[in-house]
């Protein structure tokens, strides 16, 4: 049985932090499906259909990997995959004391679920989606922290001037 882990968060947009975490993640797992989260009382800067795009577009054609998007619950979106382990990485103790309530509360809403902890390494723990957003918006040079077409989607969003926090 090929072992496949789900790896859910909102990449908005994608980071060198979350693809270093794709890339460990296939090391442990056979396959993972990378699942944007459709938040519908935030209001992203990228839309589900173009974070997934941005994904496919920065992975390329792996048969290992997945892209796929799940509004709700991550225990029920799991459960119809019928997968039970996720995949999470931490940057920062202030990561781990969310991490680690999440996780509870996914294993007391679904029992089978677990998560696995990847530690960043040391080129990315300072890398965030809030923080390149933040800096793409006012013109910063983001391009050591996303993959180019990640870069040029923000170059877009920016000249376009549909910047949000
Ligand atoms: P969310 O903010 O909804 O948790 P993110 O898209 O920010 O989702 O992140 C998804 C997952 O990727 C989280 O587990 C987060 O800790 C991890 N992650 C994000 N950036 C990095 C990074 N630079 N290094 C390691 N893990 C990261």
């Amino acid at each position: 049985m090929p072992r496949v882990c789900i790896y859910p968060g909102s990449f908005d947009p994608l980071t060198h932090g979350h693809l270093s975490l794709i890339n460990r993640g296939l090391k442990i797992f056979d396959a993972l499906i990378v699942a944007v989260a459709n938040n519908p009382d935030k209001v992203p800067l990228f839309s589900s259909q173009e974070r997934m795009a941005l994904i496919r577009g920065a992975v390329g054609q792996d048969a290992r990997i997945e892209v796929d998007s799940f509004e709700g619950l991550l225990v029920d979106y799991a459960k119809r995959r019928g997968v039970h382990t996720v995949l999470r990485g931490l940057r920062a103790v202030s990561d781990f004391e969310f991490e680690f309530q999440l996780s509870n509360m996914n294993r007391r809403l679904d029992p089978h679920f677990d998560s696995v902890f990847v530690m960043t390494g040391e080129d990315y723990f300072y890398i965030s989606a809030r923080l390149v957003r933040e800096v793409a918006r006012f013109g910063g040079d983001v391009s050591t922290l996303v993959p180019p077409n990640v870069r040029d989607a923000l170059e877009r969003k920016r000249t376009e001037g549909v910047f949000r926090r």
